[in-house]
């Protein structure tokens, strides 16, 4: 096992597991791990993959199960896409995305307008709002370049 005291985050990690009495285990370690690496906004599945490279026993139930209990207690936010598969962005800070409706792929962005968006007065049946995202769809760069091969 190394020696995780040196790191911030998993500092952060284990005191944020402390206080929502989430038992800190090497395999949630490895998932917040991965988890927090990745600017894919990974899917379990995805995740699965990778975790499972450093811990072949981990069962897929496990990472799905600590995933979806990060996003419970705030460590990470659910994307929202509508259909398909769940989508985790380690990410809590107030960013945007940029969502490639060809292959899938959601960018973060960063844009103090967006950041600072006006509400309209009267949003529909007294909701309060709490934050706003901007998602900007399209199609990104591969996607358009599909025969763009780096020299
Ligand atoms: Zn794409
Ligand atoms: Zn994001």
């Amino acid at each position: 096992m190394q020696n995780n005291s040196a790191n911030p985050l998993l500092q952060d990690f284990i005191e944020t597991c402390k206080t929502h009495n989430l038992k800190v285990t090497p395999q949630r370690m490895a998932i917040y791990r991965e988890l927090v690496d990745s600017t894919e906004h990974p899917t379990v599945d995805a995740m699965f993959q990778t975790v499972k490279k450093e811990y072949p026993n981990i069962s897929y139930d496990t990472v799905s199960r600590t995933m979806l209990t990060f996003a419970e207690i705030g460590m990470v936010d659910l994307v929202e896409v509508y259909g398909g598969a769940k989508r985790f962005d380690p990410n809590v800070t107030n960013h945007h995305h940029l969502h490639c409706v060809s292959c899938g792929k959601i960018l973060d962005f960063h844009n103090d307008e967006y950041n600072n968006l006006e509400i309209p007065d009267h949003v529909p049946q007294g909701f309060k709002v709490l934050t706003s995202r901007v998602v900007l769809k399209g199609i990104c760069n591969k996607c358009s370049n599909p025969g763009n091969v780096s020299p």
